[in-house]
Parts: structure tokens; C-alpha cells; sequence
């Protein structure tokens, strides 16, 4: 028997969410068995453990969009018990049963080998949010970061933590948006140097174009603060779109990108190709600074995902929760 955080709707289709126990034969079928160790908790995963936002396919369900642990059983030559294994994205925690949960059986191929130098614990600081912020800076790089402060949007967040430690540590300035002014010392601990007040981004554009000001931009907010930034960038700088926590609408002219060669670059998590994993894990192992992710992390248990759920989707959560399961 092992314990997961349920998810179950009633006549009424109303969801509710408890720890319950379970047996291993009610786990799906797949390759791969895994006792997990840690989770974490990502916006998606708050709209999991409540009514599930057309996420959810079927009921009762375990939610955890991403979780690391050892591989306990294999049916796929590529794993064997003892394995250390991280997994995010391909739906798991949505579609497919996830990692609020000791045990999860999922698919080989949507599993990575841990990197040397990241431990369980470690991996599930980083999470959905930290590979992603990875993501976006490496697709920054490709493109060519240019002189001058880095904008990281939603900084106070999972996703804006993790860049900003990531750009911070390779060298760049980093101005750190924030609607929270209570977060700036953490902000400036994780290496930003400037921070930026929400209130000054969130307006609604008035001229497609401003002063030029930002070298690059790793944006979890999207809608009309997105539209903004653009019309701030640099001459032929990027914007990585990774959220949409402010909406989903883009509310913007294409002047920036016809004026000033400005790229906004798509960044998917999710159906993520397996090279680019392994990649992107490697550089997190490389490029991110263990004492800082240690002063973004928030511990909690199975018990306590409810309420953090519901915390996540009101954007009060700080930094990285890292849920132990056991
Ligand atoms: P968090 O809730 O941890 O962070 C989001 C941050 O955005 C908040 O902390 C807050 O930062 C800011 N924010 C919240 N509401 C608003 C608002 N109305 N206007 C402006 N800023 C706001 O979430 P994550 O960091 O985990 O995820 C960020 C976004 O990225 C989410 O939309 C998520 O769905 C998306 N995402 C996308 C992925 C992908 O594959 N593309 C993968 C992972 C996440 P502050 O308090 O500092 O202002």
C-alpha cells in the first residue's frame, strides 16, 4: 500500500481532494514504477486539485505534474530499479496519474536520468517551473542576449526565481518585475539587481514603442504587461513566453517586431523533445547556484497541497515548493 493525495468528483461534479491509501495494482499500466520522493507544486497542478480547469480527463485522479524519485520496477531496458529519475511534463498529473503520490507508474520515455549533481529534493526545487525558466534562457542564448539588464516578469514566482538565479549566476543584470514589494531582499539575494514594480508594467500600451531598455526578457506574465515589454526591447533582443499568469491575451501591435527586429520566442515545456531535456537538466546542474535554490525553497507534505493549490492559482506562493511524499 502506498499513499497519494486523490482527487474525486461527486454527483454533482463538484472535486474534492484527500490522502488516501492505495494498492500498486491500481496504478495504470505503463514501463516504468518509480517510488517517488518529492513533488512540487506548479500553477497547473492548483487547477488539478480543484476542479482540474478541463485539465483532468477522468476522476478520481492524482495530480503532481512533475515528481523525482528511483525507479522500483522496469519493464524498459533503458531503466532498473535504483534509478534516479525526474519527470515533467507530457500531461503527466493531467492526463495520465502523477506524483502527489509515493509510488507512479508512467512511461519510459517521458522519464530522465538525473543529473550528477542534483539530488531528489534538488530536482523537485527546480521542477516544471525551473526546467522551464532553463528553457527560456537557453532559448535566449541561441538567439543572442544583447548588453544591459535581462526583465524577468512574475520574479517572485517559481519560474522567475529560477531564471533569475540562472541569468544572475552567468553574469547578466537582472531587473526583476514583482507585484509583491515585500519580496525585493529575496529578490536581490537570488541576484537581481533592479526591481521593477508591477504597477509600472501592467498598463495597457499607449505607444507601441518606448525607450529601449531591456537586453532580453524571461516573461511567466504575459497579457497586457507582455505587450509592454515588447514595445521596451532592445533592438533585435528577445522575449522568452513562458506564462500567461497575468492572461492569456497579447494585447500588442507588431511595430516592435517590424522596427526593431524584436523576437518573441514560444516556450513549451510539456512536449518538450528527450535531447533538449537532458540538455536543459545538465545546464540546471551547471548554471544554477545550490545555495541560492536552497533560499528559494518552501517544504511541505502530501497534507498540505490543498491549501497550497489554492494558493498557487491566487499567485501567493514565493519561490519553489518542494513536497516530500513520504
Ligand atoms: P507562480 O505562481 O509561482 O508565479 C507566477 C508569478 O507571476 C507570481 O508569483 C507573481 O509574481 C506574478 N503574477 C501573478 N499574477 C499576476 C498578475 N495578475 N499580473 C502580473 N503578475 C502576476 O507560477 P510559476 O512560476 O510556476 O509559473 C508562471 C507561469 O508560467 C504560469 O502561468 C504557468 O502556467 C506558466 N508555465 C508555463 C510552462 C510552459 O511550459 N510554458 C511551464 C511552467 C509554468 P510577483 O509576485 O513577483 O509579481
Amino acid at each position: 500500500m502506498f499513499k497519494a493525495l486523490v482527487v474525486e468528483k461527486n454527483d454533482e461534479g463538484k472535486t474534492s481532494a484527500s490522502v488516501q491509501e492505495l494498492s500498486e495494482d491500481q496504478l495504470p499500466a505503463a514501463e516504468v514504477t518509480v517510488n517517488v520522493a518529492y513533488s512540487t507544486v506548479n500553477y497547473k497542478d492548483g487547477l488539478c486539485i480543484g476542479p482540474g480547469g478541463g485539465l483532468v480527463r477522468n476522476y478520481p485522479h492524482i495530480p503532481g505534474i512533475d515528481f523525482a524519485g528511483t525507479v522500483s520496477a522496469s519493464d524498459d531496458p533503458r531503466y532498473k530499479p535504483g534509478d534516479a529519475v525526474v519527470l515533467t511534463g507530457w500531461r503527466v498529473g493531467e492526463a495520465h496519474w502523477g506524483g502527489y503520490s509515493q509510488k507512479a507508474r508512467v512511461k519510459a520515455d517521458w522519464l530522465v536520468p538525473l543529473p550528477a549533481g542534483l539530488d531528489a529534493r534538488q530536482a523537485m526545487a527546480v521542477g516544471t517551473a525551473g526546467f522551464t525558466a532553463m528553457l527560456a534562457v537557453m532559448a535566449l542564448e541561441d538567439h543572442g542576449i544583447k548588453d544591459g539588464p535581462v526583465l524577468v516578469t512574475g520574479a517572485a514566482g517559481g519560474v522567475g526565481s529560477v531564471a533569475t538565479a540562472i541569468l544572475a549566476n552567468l553574469g547578466y543584470e537582472v531587473a526583476a518585475v514583482t507585484g509583491r514589494p515585500e519580496t525585493a531582499d529575496y529578490l536581490k539575494s537570488l541576484g537581481a539587481t533592479q526591481i521593477v514594480p508591477r504597477d509600472e508594467l501592467n498598463e495597457t500600451i499607449k505607444r507601441p514603442l518606448e525607450g529601449e531598455s531591456w537586453a532580453g526578457c524571461v516573461d511567466a506574465v504575459g497579457g497586457e504587461m507582455l505587450a509592454r515589454v515588447l514595445g521596451q526591447m532592445k533592438y533585435g533582443a528577445s522575449v522568452a513566453a513562458v506564462g500567461l499568469a497575468g492572461g492569456a491575451a497579447l494585447p500588442a501591435t507588431v511595430i516592435p517586431f517590424l522596427l526593431r527586429g524584436v523576437n518573441l520566442l514560444g516556450i513549451d515545456s510539456v512536449m518538450q523533445p528527450y535531447d533538449n531535456r537532458v540538455r536543459a537538466w545538465e545546464r540546471i546542474a551547471k548554471d544554477l547556484p545550490m545555495n541560492k535554490l536552497e533560499a528559494m525553497i518552501q517544504p511541505a507534505t502530501l497534507e498540505d497541497l490543498p491549501k497550497l493549490g489554492s494558493d498557487i492559482l491566487k499567485g501567493q506562493v514565493k519561490g519553489r515548493v518542494v513536497v516530500d511524499v513520504n
